[in-house]
């Protein structure tokens, strides 16, 4: 059965690509730090860390990294703790689980792959960030079809449908294939990206400054607000926790590394109960952390952080130990963490916080 999706043509790929160029060569970014001495290493490390994140953010922890390891072979030799611990507040930290997983395979290779199959095979490439590398670091025509380029190219084309849907999605990397040019595709790609993060904005965009508008059936059409369409609404789940929060002196407090995967992978936290834990659950779980009783447990505020797929709520108990150990299990995954003198580890963003009110 035919569709309206069926119907929809590209336009002349010179007259997108002039339109695109001629704005860029004007009023495109072409002083990022990694548009500097650019190497497939510093482009794919910006682009892991653009996902989801905007170019401001990003920046202060791009050069943190880059000073930390300036070379793919430095970042490979790291300890787990000291890439999530430089991620730290940049959320979502499976990008640097993987990152770090892609530098050890590519150090061992002593080669970054230079083609979409070998790229899209490292933990954490997917298709977009595979073409952007080829794009910018190798100057090879490949399409891009990240969070921004996906929304100009559907209000380019007034695409009315959800651009998550397969056939809109398909359609959309059809056209962004259509668009990439031979000839200067960094410069296009840049282009493409600061087009949707400047000018094509969520919300209302800025048509009158956009190299586009001439031709954009959405601005002529007047729906470029209504675009793109959304993901058609489910109820995000909640789930509660009890955290247990055990201090030491008023100075150290007690983390436990959590296991490589699921939410937080290889991140310190708190000891966590379930919601609904009772006052024998905490003497059992203090028998088991600490192996004594607590002299006193105090109920403390909750608060919800949200994940892209659920809520979390959590809830603290302040615990007061009878008898501090002075060893804590093996010492590999357990820590008294020092909040004078952080140790260099990765948190999560709730725990950072929490931590920083707990020192406060
Ligand atoms: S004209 Fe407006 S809606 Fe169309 S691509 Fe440009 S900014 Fe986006």
């Amino acid at each position: 059965m035919s569709t309206e999706l069926d119907k929809i043509k590209p336009f002349k790929a010179n007259l997108i690509q002039n339109a695109v160029l001629t704005w860029f060569d004007s009023y495109g970014r072409k002083t990022l730090p990694w548009q500097e001495n650019k190497t497939p290493y510093r482009v794919w490390l910006s682009e892991i860390m653009l996902q989801q994140t905007q170019v401001a953010t990003v920046i202060p922890f791009y050069l943190r990294f880059l000073a930390n390891f300036p070379k793919i072979e430095q970042l490979a030799a790291a300890s787990d703790d000291q890439v999530l611990h430089l991620w730290t507040g940049l959320g979502y930290y499976s990008r640097a689980r993987n990152l770090h997983k892609t530098a050890k395979i590519i150090a061992q290779k002593q080669a970054f792959p230079s083609n979409l199959q070998d790229l899209q095979e490292l933990p954490g490439i997917g298709r977009s960030t595979a073409g952007a590398i080829l794009a910018i670091a190798f100057n090879q025509q490949a399409a891009i079809l990240d969070g921004n380029v996906k929304r100009v190219l559907t209000r380019l084309h007034a695409l009315t449908t959800w651009p998550g849907e397969k056939k809109t999605h398909d359609l959309l990397w059809l056209l962004a294939e259509s668009y990439t040019p031979a000839q200067r595709v960094a410069d296009y790609t840049q282009a493409m990206m600061d087009i949707g993060a400047t000018i094509c904005i969520r919300g209302t965009p800025k048509c009158p400054a956009c190299p586009l508008k001439k031709v954009c059936l959405a601005n002529k059409l007047d729906i470029a607000k209504t675009l793109p369409k959304k993901k058609p609404s489910k109820k995000i789940p909640i789930r509660s926790v009890l955290m247990l929060v055990a201090t030491k002196q008023n100075k150290h407090v007690y983390l436990e590394k959590r296991p490589s995967t699921g939410i937080w992978g290889s991140l310190w936290s708190l000891p966590e109960l379930p919601s609904n834990a009772n006052q024998a659950d905490i003497n059992s779980a203090c028998m088991q952390h600490f192996n004594c009783l607590p002299k006193a447990i105090q109920m403390g505020n909750s608060f919800r952080h949200t994940f892209s797929h659920f809520h979390l709520d959590i809830t603290t108990a302040f615990i007061s130990l009878a008898r501090v150990p002075r060893k804590i299990m093996d010492g590999q995954q357990q820590i008294w963490y020092n909040l004078d003198q952080p140790e260099n580890i990765g948190l999560p963003a709730p725990i950072k916080k929490l931590l920083k009110r707990i020192k406060a």
